[in-house]
């Protein structure tokens, strides 16, 4: 029997209590799961950084500590936490940010506001598009998001540029890395999407001097983490006409305060951290499939990097 301890806020628990017994059954885990097991017999913790565990050391005997969030930065640089911590990465995660880059992207390559928000009642036929291999997109982030986010503008037609940390390559897409690949990346780029993780290396990749890259009047997407831009360039971008438009899903304070100028800006969509979600049933299979693979003795995959700080 393992004793299975699940950490994250009430509805969660409400969502996720029956898809996890599921799974852990489907796997052929004996597992008795609560939301109050002494810490010195927990076996694992299923965890969301808005729930009650925030000081792991008494979890002495916890050999894997299980996010449901595929970004970590709340959480990394917890000094109590030195068991192995496992980020989420999910088909029906994936699935859902795909389908909200593809839909803002292509609401922008079309200039879809034009006509559902400029009816009226003159028939303007003279601007077409531009077709998808005309319009270069850039995405920054490389990681189990941005690769299917480049795999499916790729299929659209979009000529597609990602930029990593470590040298990658992906079917179709130019990949670059590195502080000379991120300046060949951005340059020139009509479309910037941001599915970087937040870390320290990684805050403020977009700011004045890199905005200025790009091709005068560029879109940018940001469903990655808020700190990444620095939203003083970013409206200064915007007021100047450097950057059209920005569709921003995440942001230093969540909920994006009343009053913040982004609410107001005619160029800027907010979305409340919407772009995708893990998916109890999906993700709890993700979790079960993990604790047979330790109990095997197998290595973990998506092993968080400490160090790195994703
Ligand atoms: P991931 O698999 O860890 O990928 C992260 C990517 O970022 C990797 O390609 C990594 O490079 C790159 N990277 C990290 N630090 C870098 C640096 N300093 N310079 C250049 N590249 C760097 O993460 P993921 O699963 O794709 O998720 C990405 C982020 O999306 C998450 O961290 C989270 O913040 C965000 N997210 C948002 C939502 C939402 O609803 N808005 C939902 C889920 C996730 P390497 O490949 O070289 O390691």
């Amino acid at each position: 029997m393992l004793n299975v301890l699940f950490s994250a806020k009430d509805q969660a628990w409400d969502d996720y209590r029956v898809p996890l017994e599921t799974a852990f059954a489907d796997a052929g885990l004996t597992v008795n799961l609560s939301r109050d097991h002494a810490p010195d017999v927990v076996d694992y913790i299923v965890f969301a950084p808005n729930g009650p565990v925030t000081d792991f050391s008494a979890y002495v005997n916890t050999k894997a500590v299980m996010s449901l969030w595929a970004g970590v930065e709340t959480v990394v640089d917890n000094e109590t936490l030195t068991q192995p911590l496992v980020r989420m990465v999910d088909d029906s995660l994936t699935a859902g940010m795909v389908e909200w880059v593809v839909g803002h992207t292509l609401r922008h390559h079309l200039g879809l506001d034009r006509h559902v928000a400029g009816q009226d009642g003159i028939w303007r036929d003279d601007v077409y598009p531009p077709i998808a291999a005309q319009r270069p997109v850039t995405i920054l982030g490389l990681g189990a998001l941005g690769t299917a986010c480049g795999r499916a503008l790729t299929a659209l037609g979009f000529p597609v540029t990602g930029w990593s940390r470590n040298p990658k390559s992906a079917g179709g897409m130019t990949c670059l890395h590195g502080a000379d690949g991120l300046r060949h990346a951005l340059k020139e780029a009509q479309i910037v999407i941001l599915l970087l993780p937040g870390t320290p290396a990684t805050e403020n990749t977009l700011n004045a001097q890199t905005l200025d890259l790009l091709a005068r009047g560029a879109f940018v997407i940001n469903p990655g983490r808020g700190p990444l831009i620095d939203d003083d360039a970013l409206l200064a971008a915007l007021d100047s006409g450097q950057i059209k438009h920005a569709t921003l899903d995440v942001f230093r304070t969540e909920p994006l305060p009343e009053g913040h100028d982004f609410w107001t800006h005619p160029n800027v969509t907010v979305t409340p951290h919407i772009a995708s979600t893990t998916r109890p049933d999906t993700a709890s299979k993700i979790i079960a499939a993990t604790i047979v693979r330790d109990q095997s003795g197998l290595a973990l995959d998506n092993l968080v990097d400490r160090s790195a700080g994703y």
